[in-house]
């Protein structure tokens, strides 16, 4: 899916969006109580449209993520349904099973807080990684490791930041 979480966020805070098939979804799911014209009025589309989404939307159970710790919905399939992380960025837990293997949620969490080292969030890493358990930040060391690619430079992205700032 290719969602704008920014505009996702907006629409369903009440600034009209245009907004792609996924990303009015998302807005809808967001907004239960909403009704449909009201909806329909913040995604520039008829109501019938939102009438469709509704019905289209999967049965989900509203938790907790259990990696950026957002609100997320676990189809009943046991899916958890796309969603954006506080710094609305996708994250790495959309479309992944809930009760992952620890493979999958440990590579899932390195990538996360690689995407928010690189979006500016150094601070909030800093503080997710101090409050685990060492032996849970030593695993992820670990899998941070296994995961840089073997090419000549694998953090050329810092110094192509730099130039960007320059
Ligand atoms: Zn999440």
């Amino acid at each position: 899916m290719n969602i704008d979480w920014f505009a996702v966020e907006c629409a369903a805070n009440g600034t009209p969006m245009r907004l792609n098939t996924d990303e009015r979804r998302m807005m809808v799911r967001r907004r239960p109580n909403l009704p449909e014209d009201e909806l329909a009025r913040r995604s520039f589309c008829t109501v019938r449209t939102i009438e469709r989404d509704r019905a289209d939307l999967a049965d989900a159970e509203q938790q907790q993520c259990p990696l950026c710790g957002q609100t997320a919905w676990v189809i009943h399939t046991g899916i958890v349904e796309a969603h954006p992380d506080k710094l609305l960025q996708e994250c790495p837990m959309s479309g992944q099973s809930v009760a992952p293997d620890w493979e999958s949620q440990t590579a899932a969490t390195v990538v996360w807080l690689s995407r928010r080292i690189r979006v500016g969030d150094s601070l909030g890493v800093w503080d997710y990684l101090t409050k685990l358990p060492v032996d849970q930040r030593t695993q992820l060391l670990m899998a941070a490791l296994a995961g840089i690619p073997d090419v000549d430079d694998p953090f050329a992205w810092i110094t192509e930041e730099v130039e960007q700032v320059a």
